[in-house]
């Protein structure tokens, strides 16, 4: 069975996110650890974590792809807006073992004028000082459209980044379908060929999940504008092709298409349809 659900919204609690993900047909789901832009985080309430803990457990949920603010910037030029990225990290890291085991999901960031190489240090250096040893989680590094300065956008930036990272077993990769079609790869016309580059730079055994967009976009735009599935520029036959994939359909899927949850409870019906 396929394990795919949307991003949910926080803002009623841990256990609340797993009901909703049940009541639309879900069996994961994303969260953002806190404000997107990046504010404080709520604490956590142990008792909710654990209940979702057992919610997850009863009805037998995938891996959650919680994800880090978009706006942190790994990368930035500017050492204020490293130190908080490093200083939200680093907490969120902590704040995930209240549900041990998960992935936590991140944009590389943009390098603004520093060029790639210079963003890569940054980024494998950020990493070298929040990761744990201790820690259950696996960060995440999301594959990027390409957009202004933003570093990810080839699976080599994502390997440079990886091979720096001592702590490297903590790491993995999640593939957002619109940004690498917007980046460039052909997962329309040569999934196969695209999974296999992905294989021999970074190696096909740190792809852990999978964001399912469709695309408003030609491949190679590098604009990065979600679609619904099927109405966009992947089309319905390339998911069909991707949700039953032997590379990709154990992973946890995660919609993040425009969508209201009797939308996300379609498009993940739609999938499960095309998966079987
Ligand atoms: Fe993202
Ligand atoms: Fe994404
Ligand atoms: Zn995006």
């Amino acid at each position: 069975m396929l394990t795919i659900g949307c991003h949910l919204s926080t803002s009623k609690g841990f256990l609340a996110m797993g009901q909703t993900a049940l009541s639309i047909g879900a069996n994961t789901f994303a969260f953002f650890t806190r404000n997107p832009r990046g504010g404080s985080a709520k604490a956590i309430d142990a008792a909710d974590a654990a209940a979702l803990r057992d919610l997850m457990a009863a009805n037998g949920f995938g891996t959650l792809v919680a994800h880090a603010p978009y706006t942190l910037n790994p990368c930035s030029d500017k050492e204020h807006a490293r130190e908080f990225a490093r200083e939200c990290m680093a907490d969120d890291l902590v704040r995930m073992e209240a549900v041990p085991g998960n992935y936590y999901n991140f944009h590389p960031g943009s390098h603004v004028k520093q060029g790639a190489e210079k963003g890569i240090e940054l980024i494998s250096g950020l990493l070298n000082e929040v990761l744990r040893p201790e820690q259950t989680t696996t960060v995440l590094l999301e594959t990027m459209a390409g957009k202004g300065t933003e570093v990810g956008r080839t699976i080599e930036e994502l390997a440079a980044i990886i091979e720096r990272v001592e702590l490297s077993d903590h790491l993995g990769v999640c593939l957002d379908t619109c940004h690498v079609h917007d980046g460039g790869y052909d997962i329309v016309g040569d999934l196969d060929g695209v999974l296999a580059e992905f294989d021999r730079v970074v190696g096909i055994d740190r792809l852990r999940a999978v964001h399912v967009n469709d695309s408003k976009n030609p491949r190679g735009a590098h604009k990065d504008r979600h679609e619904k599935i099927g109405e966009g520029f992947i089309g319905i036959e390339a998911f069909a092709r991707i949700v039953r994939h032997p590379q990709l359909r154990d992973l946890p899927f995660i919609l993040e298409t425009p969508n209201d949850l009797p939308g996300y409870a379609a498009e993940i019906a739609l999938l499960r349809g095309l998966a079987e």
